[in-house]
């Protein structure tokens, strides 16, 4: 029986952890806390409502594995090799799935009472204990993270402020998308206002954060911190964030030994594109199936078609694929096609020349459920004629989806003219159509 070792008992490694299980290895999952934290995409909903204690570890822990916690794998060696304070154990193949940890730019002022830096778990459970006395707290940072915290905050009839440069803005998300949730936020009382320095002022709390030189009052500072890979020592090649370089198999640089998830970097997926990585945040757990089952003997590959489902200012999120400029920074030509209508919005990012679907998001009203679908689609890499003229159903939200397709459909015809158009996002060269 193939002896597999997991490191991290988060999203990404109690999913490759159960997937090597289910393909017959023998497994054993090591994680450095006592107890595991409940997963992190569920802290904003921690600080909305705290509940009393974090899962059991032990009822955590995926069928059939042998999960051994408050152990620190320290190093992983050549061989598989696994050293923990403890000793060193070999095994026929490891997953890294050790995640990431927050990266935290010190700020004037970040040690004043008030500002909260969301680093940890402990982080989210002392801001949801004390978010009852807060009135107009700043939040710092742009993605989805810093959006689900400041929803969480904007209950309870407070006004929040969003903070943060704009390039910070989640590459998950498509243009579109960020407007409707923006949009949405705004209509529940949240402003929005950027800058590169920040400074928090006050004389023993936070009084005000000060963003380029503008004053603006608050009586809390929550810090939304980014995220970089974090990893056990080991002769690993790394990617530009730092994290664990994998191909499309999940095998790293050391050999048998694989990584997925927060701690892990795609490799570039076009040719044009041999150095650029994708971080895998945002796949954990596609990611994780192909490396489990990899570790276990299989010979799997993965495409990069995540899915995630979120309800952000009441708009529900359905995203699966790449978004543009995650397709864009792996050197595809990618274009998105947007529809928009009645409050909800679908966008298809998709490759100019071949048609080829590359991701899909949608915002509106009931849309989460949809992110199993739209990955399918993304993962089947349909191409928009065959996308637009599918027999899928009669409900809106996919009359939108059909709609987008069609619309780029018409786009790489050239609308209105012989066979070539504008780009729909105003750049690049025409192309002819072909689908
Ligand atoms: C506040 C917050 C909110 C987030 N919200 C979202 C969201 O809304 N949507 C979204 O898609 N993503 C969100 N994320 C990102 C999300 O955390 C990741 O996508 C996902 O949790 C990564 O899962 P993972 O299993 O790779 O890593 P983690 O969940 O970080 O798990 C890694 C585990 O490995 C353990 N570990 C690390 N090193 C070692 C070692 N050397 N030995 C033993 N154990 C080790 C850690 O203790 C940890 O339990 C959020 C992250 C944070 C911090």
């Amino acid at each position: 029986m193939v002896k597999v070792c997991v490191v991290g008992g988060g999203t990404a490694g109690s999913t490759a952890a159960a997937e090597a299980s289910d393909c017959g290895a023998e497994v054993t999952l090591f994680e450095r806390h006592e107890a595991a934290p409940p997963p992190s995409d569920d802290w904003p909903d921690f600080i909305r409502s705290p509940r009393t204690a974090p899962p059991s570890p032990r009822a955590s822990a995926p069928r059939g594995v042998e999960a051994v916690f408050g152990v620190n794998v320290l190093a992983v060696g050549s061989g598989c090799r696994v050293y923990t304070a403890a000793g060193t154990r070999p095994f026929d193949s490891v997953v890294l799935a050790s995640g990431s940890s927050a990266l935290m730019r010190p700020f004037p002022g970040v040690t004043k009472r008030g500002v909260f830096v969301l680093a940890t778990f402990e982080d989210c459970l002392r801001l949801a204990r004390e978010r009852i006395s807060l009135e107009r707290p700043v939040v710092l940072g742009r993605g989805l993270r810093a959006l689900r915290v400041a929803d969480a905050l904007l209950e309870g009839g407070r006004t929040v402020c969003v903070a943060g440069p704009d390039g910070r803005s989640d590459p998950r998300l498509d243009p579109s998308t960020s407007l409707v949730l923006r949009k949405a936020a705004e209509a529940r009382g949240a402003s929005f206002f950027s800058g590169q320095s920040v400074k928090a002022v006050g004389t023993e709390s936070v009084e005000a954060v000060v963003l380029d030189g503008e004053v603006h009052a608050c009586d809390a500072l929550v810090v939304v911190p980014s995220l970089v890979p974090s990893l056990p020592a080991g002769d690993l090649r790394t990617g530009p964030c730092g994290g664990a370089l994998v191909g499309a198999s999940m095998e790293s640089s050391i050999r048998d030994c694989y990584a997925a998830g927060g701690c892990a970097e795609l490799a570039g997926v076009s040719a044009a594109s041999a150095t650029r990585t994708l971080s895998l945040h945002y796949s954990c757990a596609p990611s994780s199936r192909v490396a489990g089952a990899n570790a276990a003997g299989r010979f799997l590959t993965f495409r990069p078609v995540g899915s995630f489902g979120a309800r952000v200012f009441g708009v529900g999120l359905a995203c699966a694929g790449l978004s543009l400029s995650q397709a864009r920074h792996l050197g595809l030509d990618a274009v998105e096609s947007t529809v928009s209508r009645d409050g909800s919005t679908c966008s298809l990012v998709y490759d100019s020349c071949s048609g080829r679907l590359l991701g899909a998001q949608m915002a509106g009203a009931s849309l989460p459920s949809l992110s199993p679908p739209l990955s399918l689609l993304a993962s089947q890499s349909v191409s928009l004629s065959s996308l637009a003229y599918a027999d899928l159903g009669e409900s809106t939200d996919i009359s939108l989806l059909l709609q987008a397709a069609r619309q780029g459909i018409a786009w790489r015809r050239g609308v209105g003219g012989k066979g070539a158009g504008l780009r729909p996002d105003g750049g690049g060269a025409p192309v002819d159509s072909g689908d």
